[in-house]
């Protein structure tokens, strides 16, 4: 067990800053102060990141901390941090680590014993979340789907059951591909296309996925969110649970009405459903 303080006047921290998933207004006071007093800045692309910090009249020089070197620049992240040095990351959008480089850095960073400490800022997941009608009291982030078709059906496959509300990331090219593959394979549910983000351009699409994959998707350019509902089915309970069960109450003198409401609780099923069922089978 270690306990780091971020805010240790003698800590040695490595900043995880968060900036802009479009909108430069959403760069931070906090974010640019801990830039500016950074001796060093990794990130994800040098270029992207020195246009950014050009835009706040801010430069500094730029390291690259990229998913093919995350490994071997980390060792040298350290290696500063034990010198005293003031580091930050900044990956190309948002929040470093989330679908960006920046976890393995973490890790090396803290089983060092040196302090991680995030800046907050801009996320494209929560802002799809919450903007959304599907329910955010619990969900799950799973980030891009596999590009090849097959494996995608696969992680589908072990998603299928979930409750939780489920947000995936994807790329303009693959939305359509990924829409019909969620049709086919979690079923028509409701889900929302949140396209984007914070930008002048910003558009949710709101609709059940029979719906949904019948946009035309040329419209549908920039970066988007697809924010999924859960598997809210209840179990399928077959006719023959309703009968016995009905069979039981009937005997008690409960009225077919009162009988079709008690079933409908008990099993979770449609009272239309249990007293139609009912009214047809007594025929
Ligand atoms: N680190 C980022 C974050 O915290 O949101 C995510 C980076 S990931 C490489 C890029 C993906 O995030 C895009 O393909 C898209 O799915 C989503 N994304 C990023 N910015 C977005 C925006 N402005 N509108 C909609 N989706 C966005």
């Amino acid at each position: 067990m270690r306990r780091l303080k971020s805010f240790d006047k003698n800590a040695n921290v490595l900043y995880m800053v968060a900036v802009p998933i479009g909108n430069l207004k959403e760069m931070t006071p906090r974010a640019l102060e801990i830039l500016k007093e950074s001796d060093y800045i990794f990130c994800e692309d040098t270029r992207n990141t020195a246009s950014l910090l050009n835009k706040f009249d801010l430069r500094k020089e730029l390291i690259s901390l990229r998913e093919h070197n995350e490994s071997s620049v980390s060792n040298k992240v350290i290696d500063l941090l034990k010198d005293g040095k003031k580091i930050s990351y900044v990956s190309d959008a948002g929040y470093p680590g989330i679908s960006d480089p920046g976890k393995i850095l973490v890790k090396k960073v803290r089983e060092s014993g040196f302090a991680v400490s995030t800046i907050s800022g801009s996320n494209a997941l929560l802002n799809a979340l919450v903007s959304s009608s599907l329910d955010a009291t619990h969900f799950y982030f799973h980030g891009f789907l596999s590009s090849i078709d097959k494996k995608a059906k696969e992680e589908l496959e072990t998603l299928k059951n979930k409750n939780e509300t489920i947000i995936f990331y994807e790329a303009p090219h693959r939305i359509e591909r990924t829409t019909h593959l969620l049709y086919e394979v979690m079923g028509d549910r409701k889900a929302t296309i949140a396209r984007e983000l914070t930008k002048l351009n910003e558009e949710y699409i709101e609709g059940s996925l029979s719906e949904l994959v019948t946009l035309d998707f040329s419209t549908l350019i920039g970066e988007m969110v697809i924010v999924l509902e859960g598997n809210n089915k209840e179990e399928s309970v077959d006719d023959n649970s309703i009968l016995s069960r009905a069979d039981d109450l009937l005997k008690r003198n409960i009225s077919l009405k009162d009988v079709s409401d008690i079933i409908s609780f008990e099993l979770k099923v449609g009272k239309n459903y249990v007293y139609n069922l009912l009214l047809n089978n007594k025929k």
